[in-house]
């Protein structure tokens, strides 16, 4: 079996820590390789490495730092395949769907890069007193990068694109239940040594990466609960953070809307990536007229997904993360229907082995549930039924989330009063739609921090002003 170690100024080194982890195929559960689990000499050594690394990174020309962010996107694009196997193989996504993201974000970090060259790092303003203004926007210095295992590869690209282009080096933790893909994107890195560092493991690593006094920012994505922590820490050590957390995005189906239309959206939206996105749909509001019909083809919907391996031809989910997740997520289904909920299709665990869980319609459903009120990341779509567009908004509003959210309607009216609902982003009619124009910050407890435009690189950046007075005559 592999045995991955961590990356620090470009050599890949035992760990200095003794203890171990194993990665565990979901589909198999059979252990696939085994890694450090962390510890703070581990962390000290990656971030010391970056601080040594970062004065001579940022003195490079912008044009020089993405001309190399850029080639080794360029490098990546051309093992994506090899970088989706892994992360089937790490946490039991259709080798077809990793495919789609990780492009998507190889693309994104080429592009997010080159953004640099527009970005005003320095600018000089002529004052009507004659005097001269030049703002600057200095690097941070080392950037700690916390990633989740949902999209492995696309949560370490799209973080790393500004933050390196803008001039910080990094120290990268992904999450201990998805190693491989990362560390092999490392293997593929053609920076300058120490300029991006891999610690692997869970909190053991996590942890003092966060808190480390060298750390000047943490880019963290991940649960509101861990966020939480880390946003306390940083307060008291006076870091910068970016927090991307979890959501329980509420869908609002209007009755003027096609109920098979929707539904079939809805199927999507609640069970693309076996539920396991950030943004799925996880609270659904149909109106009391099109409600049957739109359950009856959201159970049809679901019943049509293939579940198995994602490795095999066909396969459209793949099985949940690990054993932890898939009883977390049948614990939310027995606690909805011990309350009354009811099963129209899936509900139960399956025989056999790997994590599977089956794409579930639950329905009668209220916010006395945890599937209505705690963050379910599974293939669970609950109903429920409201009497009017307004309710629905009512209902979907009253969460302590507050990440994204979907609109049914042909409505004009109601369209533009869904704006109403606490959330970064909302989709008309559509899921995941948006261009790099797109300027978000979640609501409540679904994070910190702006994604789009350049927000990204204002997060990487500190400006100051140097001011010179008129010169004397
Ligand atoms: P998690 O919070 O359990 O772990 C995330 C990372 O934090 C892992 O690398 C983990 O090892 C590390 N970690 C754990 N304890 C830590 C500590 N005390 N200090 C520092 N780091 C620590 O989240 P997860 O289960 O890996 O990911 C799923 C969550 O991520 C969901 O809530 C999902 O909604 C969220 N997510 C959010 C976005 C977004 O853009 N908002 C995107 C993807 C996933």
């Amino acid at each position: 079996m592999k045995t991955l170690k961590n990356l620090i100024g470009n050599t890949w080194e035992e760990p200095r820590g003794t203890e171990y982890l194993e990665a565990v195929d979901p589909a198999t559960e059979e252990a696939v390789a085994r890694f450090p689990a962390g510890s703070t000499d581990d962390v000290d050594r990656a971030v010391e490495a970056a601080d040594r690394a970062q004065p001579g990174w940022s003195a490079l020309p912008v044009t020089e730092r993405v001309a190399l962010i850029s080639a080794w996107a360029d490098t990546v694009a051309g093992h994506t395949d090899e970088l989706a196997e892994l992360e089937c193989r790490e946490m039991g996504k259709p080798v077809g769907t990793a495919r789609t993201f990780i492009d998507g974000a190889v693309a994104g970090l080429g592009g997010v890069a080159a953004e640099a060259l527009g970005y005003p790092f320095e600018q000089d303003i002529e004052r009507a007193d004659g005097g001269h203004t030049r703002i600057l926007r200095h690097p941070l210095g080392v950037a700690a990068v916390i990633t989740p295992w949902n999209f492995p590869v696309a949560m370490v690209l799209s973080a790393l694109g500004p933050l390196l282009a803008a001039g910080n080096t990094v120290v990268v933790k992904p999450s201990e239940r998805s190693p491989l893909s990362t560390a092999r994107l490392f293997e593929l890195l053609d920076l300058p040594p120490g300029v991006v560092n891999l610690v692997l493991g869970d909190s053991r690593a996590g942890a003092p990466l966060a808190e480390h006094e060298t750390v000047q920012l943490v880019h963290f994505t991940g649960s509101v609960g861990v966020g939480r922590t880390i946003g306390a820490n940083a307060g008291r050590q006076l870091h910068r953070t970016v927090l991307e957390l979890g959501g329980k995005d509420p869908v609002v189906i209007d009755a003027d809307s096609d109920p098979k239309t929707a539904a079939e959206a809805v199927a999507f939206g609640a069970f693309v990536n076996t539920g396991q996105i950030c943004t799925s749909m996880e609270r659904i509001y149909v109106h009391r007229e099109i409600a049957e019909e739109f359950v009856d083809a959201l159970a049809t919907a679901a019943r049509g997904f293939t579940v198995g391996d994602g490795r095999q031809e066909g396969t459209v989910l793949g099985p949940l993360v690990d054993g932890r997740q898939r009883e977390l997520v049948h614990r939310h289904v027995t606690d909805a229907v011990d309350r009354g909920a009811g099963v129209r299709t899936g509900g139960a665990v399956p025989d056999g082995q790997g994590f599977f869980y089956p794409p579930t319609v639950l329905t009668d459903v209220d916010e006395s549930m945890l599937v209505m009120t705690e963050e379910t990341f599974g293939p669970i779509a609950p109903v429920a039924v409201v009497d009017s567009f307004e309710e629905g908004l009512e209902r979907a509003s009253r969460s302590r989330f507050g990440l994204a959210a979907t609109v049914f309607t042909h409505d004009p009216g109601h369209a533009a009063a869904a704006a109403r609902i606490p959330a970064g982003v909302t989709w008309i009619n559509e899921w995941q739609g948006g261009g790099p124009e797109r300027l978000y910050e979640p609501a409540r407890d679904s994070g910190m921090g702006a994604t789009g435009a350049h927000a990204a690189y204002d997060a990487a950046t500190r400006p100051a002003s140097v001011h010179a007075p008129a010169p004397s005559a």
